[in-house]
Parts: structure tokens; C-alpha cells; sequence
């Protein structure tokens, strides 16, 4: 495919994943409708939380296009399995949750298998509700950002967050380490 052909705010998020893949715009079209909904502006900078209901290609989009990452805590994983994704925004007080239904847009070709690149295609361009459905949802309080306190792991030396550790037979382990003593 020409990655010149792209819709514009496509081609960053295609540079920051590394591929253009029908994963990443599932994200792609699930970020920009959460954006939509919340009337985000493309400049504004809000604080926004995104929870991704899975760890695949898809999340990258909320890195990128909202600024919702796993480095600054905003981006939250539920290992759920599902294309579903929420985006909180605490200063308007809204939420709303963004699931990728396209799976019928999927065509096989005759000896079965999926026709990637048309199914691509039809990621970029179909209507926005054919793709994803979009629901307002409560907005959940926010979790305390506790601050923890490091321990030196009893084998390793290494500094471990307290609440990450493992104790065993008196002796505090970072999790590999403890892996490896328990033994
Ligand atoms: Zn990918
Ligand atoms: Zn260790």
C-alpha cells in the first residue's frame, strides 16, 4: 500500500507503530471516535486516562493520538482480551467506552482467508458506525497514585517497588529472583 495515501493523521501513528496493520486502526478509529465524542480538539492537551481492554497493536493509537501512555500512567491495561477501550476526561467529567465491531467487515477471498487489504480498506474508510460503537459510561473515581517505597531485593540488590516483591522464608525477592529461589 502507499503510505502517501494515508488520511494525514494516520501517517504519524503508522511511523510510531512501526507497520500499518488492521490492528492499529481498530485503535486508530476507536481513538479518534473517543475524541470526537469528548470534543477533543486535535491541539488540546487534556488530562485524559484511556483503559485498553487489551495489550495488542491496537493500543498504540491511544499513545500516540491522545497521549494516553503506559510511562505516564494514564494508560491503564485490563487483560480482558476484547477490542474495547475508555476513555476518561476528569475535566468535563465524561467517559465513554469505544468497542471495535467490524469483524463483518472482514471478506474472504475464494480459498477462505482474509482479504488483508481489503479489510485495511475498509478499517480507513468506512463509516464511523459500521467500526466501532460508542457508549457514554460513569466515570470511575480516580485511584489514589500511592508512592512506594523501593526494596533491595535480597538476592539481586536491585531496588524493587515494595508492593512487586516476594517474601520468602524471611527474605524479600524481586519477582525473578524469587522465581529462581523458589526452586
Ligand atoms: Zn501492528
Ligand atoms: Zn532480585
Amino acid at each position: 500500500m502507499d503510505l502517501g495515501t494515508l488520511p494525514e493523521d494516520l501517517k504519524p501513528l503508522v511511523k510510531f507503530h512501526g507497520h500499518l496493520c488492521p490492528g492499529l486502526l481498530i485503535g486508530y478509529r476507536a481513538a479518534k471516535a473517543a475524541a470526537d465524542s469528548l470534543g477533543l480538539g486535535p491541539a488540546e492537551d487534556e488530562e485524559l486516562v484511556a483503559v485498553a481492554e487489551n495489550n495488542s497493536c491496537s493500543v498504540d493509537a491511544f499513545q500516540q493520538m491522545l497521549s494516553t501512555t503506559f510511562g505516564k500512567g494514564n494508560l491503564i491495561w485490563r487483560d480482558y482480551g476484547k477490542q474495547a477501550f475508555t476513555v476518561i476526561d476528569r475535566d468535563k467529567g465524561k467517559a465513554v467506552r469505544v468497542r471495535f465491531i467490524g469483524d463483518g467487515l472482514k471478506q474472504k477471498r475464494p480459498d477462505g482467508s482474509v482479504d488483508r487489504e481489503a479489510f485495511v480498506q475498509d478499517l480507513i474508510n468506512r463509516p464511523q458506525d459500521e467500526v466501532v460503537s460508542v457508549e457514554e459510561v460513569a466515570v470511575e473515581p480516580p485511584s489514589e497514585a500511592v508512592i512506594e517505597q523501593s526494596i533491595a531485593c535480597a538476592r539481586c540488590g536491585e531496588p524493587t517497588q515494595s508492593s512487586r516483591t516476594v517474601e520468602l522464608a524471611g527474605q524479600v525477592y524481586c519477582r525473578p529472583c524469587a522465581a529462581e529461589v523458589g526452586q
